[in-house]
């Protein structure tokens, strides 16, 4: 039988899932790792529970919404959210509230005084560069103070080679939970006088970290019907004059209806036999810490810019949930960006010593005592890179994989879109609509679902431009 095969159990691989085996069609996901959830999964060791990085669920879509609910019922936490950015060795509230401002350098913040009056940077208008773009809405002070070195630490490449897209996802999104426009440095000091911008709430997993949501979802997706083969990699892909027809794993092959696939671009355009576009992926090394009581902190994640700290970014997972920790124990999760196959990939334990230096100069640890067991994971393909070239690269291989009817690229991994969760799911929750509405012989089953999907009006498959998305 023909099957609907999803690759990657990520939120969009399984939302898709979901969505199929409700409608009682036959799905199979295939999913490299061996556990589902993708960069929305947890690692756990024994009482502890760390995601990869900061996850939490906001979407202001009903259609999210339900779908949340019908997943987890009422085993949500509701939390608000408190981060914070560490800059030039102090900590601030971020985004930037009123009190923020003493704390500043005075230089610094005199400095970005006069770009904004003087709209001192001087910055082409048609270049496209991140570079160009900070400069052109925050000025140069800032720029040089914090965006620039966070961002080249961050991708690994030159702020003068990224695209400008990086800085209208990356950039505001620190700010765009509460909903303020950032477009302009202007907009940012307008923001340090709101004196407390308007709190939104989040969900959280009660229990086990995000990886609970997608772990039920898995659940359902089995208990309908669906198969998720953990630990696999499609070895092949053979086509025909219909598309693409069977997927071959390493003991078994899939005859395939569709081909959904959220894996990398360019991994499917070499087994495809089509040029394999110029497209990469940032990794993490992350570095789960468990201690022996909770951390000096309580902010749920914080930024770290300076290049001279290993880490990009700490969160606190028992901020989120404190299930997520043994009663008076904590945890700290440290995000370090690398390229795969680089020396940091190969070797994380190489910078052991420096985390907890580093820890220490932060004063987000009392001393190295705290430090009850440090984990290390490896996190491929955690971020899309956007180089200046990559919108006229990603439309190429686009093109080139548009041979195949029914072959569709799926989530943040398959379509090189730096996006959340609740994108994910809209995403899957369009292509779902898509699928069944196609289908002539719909069965009563499906005709529900796809009525019910019709009627939710998902929004329309995204285009890799993102408008608005941040993680
Ligand atoms: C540090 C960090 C913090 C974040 N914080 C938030 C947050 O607070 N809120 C939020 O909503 N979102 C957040 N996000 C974003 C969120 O994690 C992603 O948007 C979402 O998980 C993407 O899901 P996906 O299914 O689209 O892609 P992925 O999670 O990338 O899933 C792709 C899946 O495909 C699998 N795969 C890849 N290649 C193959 C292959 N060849 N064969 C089989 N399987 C394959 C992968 O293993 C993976 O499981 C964050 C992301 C990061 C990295």
């Amino acid at each position: 039988m023909k099957r609907y095969v999803v690759v990657g159990a990520g939120a969009a691989g399984l939302t898709l899932a979901y969505l199929l085996t409700k409608a009682g069609l036959p799905v199979t996901v295939v999913e490299k790792e061996s556990e589902v959830g993708g960069l929305a999964r947890s690692f756990h060791y024994d009482e502890w529970h760390f995601d990869i990085g900061p996850h939490r669920f906001y979407s202001a879509n009903p259609v999210v919404g339900n779908f949340l609910t019908e997943v987890m019922g009422d085993d949500f936490l509701e939390i608000s959210r408190t981060s914070a950015v560490h800059f030039m060795g102090h900590y601030h509230s971020w985004p930037l509230r009123l009190e923020t401002l003493p704390k500043l350098p005075l230089g610094i913040a005199f400095r970005a005084g006069l770009d904004l009056l003087g709209k001192a940077a001087r910055a082409s208008e048609d270049s496209v560069s991140f570079e160009d773009y900070v400069l052109r809405r925050y000025g140069r002070t800032l720029y040089q103070t914090f965006f620039r070195d966070y961002t080249e630490k961050f991708l690994g490449i030159p702020a003068s080679d990224t695209h400008q897209n990086w800085a209208k996802v990356g950039v505001e999104r620190a700010t765009i939970d509460e909903k303020v426009n950032t477009a302009s440095l202007a907009e940012i000091f307008k923001l340090m006088l709101i004196p407390k911008p308007r709190e939104l709430n989040f969900l959280y997993p009660r229990r086990d970290g995000v990886h609970a949501f997608w772990r039920r979802c898995a659940e359902k997706v089995v208990a309908a019907g669906g198969e998720i083969l953990t630990g696999k990699v499609p070895q092949g892909l053979e086509t025909g004059p219909e598309g693409l027809q069977r997927l071959v794993l390493d003991d078994r092959t899939l005859d395939c209806e569709v081909l959904a696939w959220s894996g990398p671009v360019p991994e499917l355009a070499r087994m495809l036999h089509r040029p394999a576009p110029n497209l990469s992926y940032r990794s993490h090394v992350v570095y789960n810490i468990l201690l022996d009581s909770p951390p000096v902190h309580d902010y749920q994640w914080c930024y770290f810019g300076a290049k001279d700290l290993v880490f990009s970014r700490l969160s606190n997972p028992a901020s989120f949930s404190p299930h997520t920790v043994p009663s008076g124990r904590g945890g700290l999760c440290l995000e370090i960006p690398c390229q795969e196959g680089d020396l940091l990939w190969e070797d994380p334990a190489r910078v052991r010593r420096q985390v907890v230096e580093d820890l220490l100069r932060v004063q987000a640890l009392r001393d190295e005592a705290q430090i009850q067991a440090m984990k290390i994971e490896r996190v491929r393909d955690a971020y899309p890179v956007y180089h200046v070239g990559y919108p006229e690269r990603l439309d190429q291989a686009f093109e080139d994989l548009q041979d195949f009817p029914n072959l569709h690229l799926l989530g943040r991994t398959g379509r090189f879109w730096y996006n959340n969760m609740d994108h994910s799911i809209e995403n899957a929750f369009a292509l779902a609509g898509e699928l069944l509405d196609g289908m002539a012989q719909a069965n009563e089953r499906t005709r529900q679902v796809r009525d019910e999907l019709l009627k939710s009006r998902p929004p329309a498959t995204p285009t890799p431009e993102p408008a608005v998305a941040r993680a």
